[in-house]
């Protein structure tokens, strides 16, 4: 009796010339599994790319953290103005800005450039600045 064994790619019967070493019926059927297999792979490849880079996207600062970043300069400006803003977003506040608040922000936002502590300074001995108009780093 001979043994027949079933195509992996198209399913139908055949003969094994080896047997254990033939999964498929023919070396068409070999080579069209081989290329409807490639897509897959090649879909990986962008997914794994993808989840590679997401550390990148996470590093562009968002306003949230621009605004972290400008308080790294002046951590006590950092946290007053952090108190201040507060004091007007709190829904349960639920009061206007007083003049002082609006005043100690602009008084805060006078200071367009603050000083960014935990970078080096340049080659001309300038330290690191966050302006906050533009959100660009810039040396002084
Ligand atoms: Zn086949």
């Amino acid at each position: 009796m001979i043994k027949t064994e079933i195509c992996k790619y198209c399913g139908g019967d055949y003969i094994p010339k080896r047997r254990g070493a033939q999964k498929f019926c023919s070396n068409s059927c070999r080579s069209l599994n081989w290329k409807n297999n490639q897509p897959i792979r090649e879909l990986k490849v962008p997914v794994a790319n993808s989840i590679e880079e997401k550390p990148v996207i996470a590093e562009k600062p968002s306003l949230k953290e621009k605004m972290s970043l400008a308080g790294i300069g002046n951590a006590a400006a950092g946290a007053a103005v952090a108190e201040i803003a507060k004091n007007i977003i709190t829904p349960n506040a639920n009061k206007p800005a007083t003049k002082k608040d609006i005043e100690d922000l602009k008084m805060f936002f006078k200071t367009r450039f603050l000083p960014i502590n935990n970078l080096k300074k340049d080659m001309h001995g300038r330290t690191a600045h966050y302006d906050i108009q533009t959100g660009n780093l810039v040396f002084l």
